[in-house]
């Protein structure tokens, strides 16, 4: 190999350079939008519908901003390789030195204005940075971004989005490295996402509680917590204890992907407790091919490290 000073010094001169342009095949059009906002879910009319789109500030039907990308794409055809790029002399570089793998980190668009029906792109694609060499956790690698500029064909520019890469060798990552002696330091069990909402029922399970939130408006138990009440609409609550008896109402048996912080097979519940409320836990005290849905359970609590207390469910006595 190289050495990483001139390694990098070849990989800093792609910085800059254009890889080309291409021209939309298509005009922003209805079909395309109608499509797009099915697949996401958008029904906002601005996008589909005329007359309403006539009374709002656009004045007309406009394009869903994140198309952006869309309206230029090649499709699923190969691209012509007879002339290499400036892309693909980079690719090929940073391949040279190992750096096979690749993950798509992140992307960002920036707008200049809203598309309409008719407007006709062309892309611009630009080499913006090549990063030093980064440890990361998937592996050693270079970020590579790009820069696409998008204008229409009479020159205006409409938006540009930032595409970045991480190229990296396979195998030289932190879960590579792990493989290795240190597996006697076992991970914690993930954290769970405590928020204003669900404080309370953790610090309760702290203290062996197996608490259920409860509308004060309506007296509704609820959970997982959320600050509203799905029936009545009040913010007011309060929690009650539950008994610690239920149900498998559902379950799975995890065997893969295995995370190292947990046994496997992992059997995982979906426990319905005496009061009608559902909750994710651990099943325990059995072997997890022999639980069964409508099985009978009690809770015990798990004390998983000095700052997790998590309820598990073994079968009833
Ligand atoms: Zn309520």
């Amino acid at each position: 190999m190289t050495d990483k000073h001139s390694f990098l010094a070849k990989l800093k001169e792609f910085e800059g350079r254009e890889v080309g342009t291409q021209d939309g095949a298509d005009e922003v059009n209805q079909a395309m939008i109608r499509h797009w906002v099915e697949a996401m879910g958008d029904q906002n009319p601005v996008y589909t519908e005329p007359d309403v789109a006539a009374k709002t500030v656009h004045g007309q039907v406009i394009a869903p901003a994140v198309m952006l990308q869309a309206w230029v794409m090649r499709g699923i055809a190969p691209r012509p390789s007879a002339n290499p790029s400036a892309q693909d002399d980079l690719m090929a570089l940073v391949e040279s030195e190992g750096f096979t793998s690749v993950v798509a980190t992140n992307c960002e668009q920036e707008y200049d204005r809203m598309l309409h029906l008719g407007d006709h792109l062309r892309n611009r694609t630009v080499i913006d940075s090549v990063s030093e060499e980064k440890a990361t956790g998937l592996g050693v690698g270079h970020f590579i971004t790009t820069r696409v500029e998008y204008e229409t064909l009479d020159g205006e520019p409409v938006g540009r989005q930032m595409f970045r890469i991480l190229k990296f060798r396979p195998g030289t990552g932190r879960q590579a490295a792990k493989a290795e002696p240190e597996q006697h330091d076992r991970p914690k069990r993930p954290r769970p996402a405590i928020t204003l909402d669900n404080k309370f029922w953790f610090d309760a399970a702290t203290e062996h509680r197996l608490v259920i939130q409860r509308c004060s408006g309506c007296g509704v138990l609820r959970h997982p917590p959320r600050p509203r009440c799905d029936k009545c609409g009040s913010y007011e609550w309060d929690a009650v204890e539950a008994g610690g008896r239920g149900t498998v109402y559902s379950f799975v048996v995890n065997h893969y992907p295995q995370v190292p912080a947990f046994d496997y097979p992992l059997a995982v519940g979906l426990i319905e407790l005496e009061e009608g409320t559902r909750l994710v836990a651990n099943i325990v005290g059995i072997e997890p091919a022999d639980v069964t849905i409508g099985m009978s359970v009690e809770v015990e609590w798990v004390e998983h490290d000095p700052d997790l207390t998590l309820p598990a469910f073994h079968p009833a006595k």
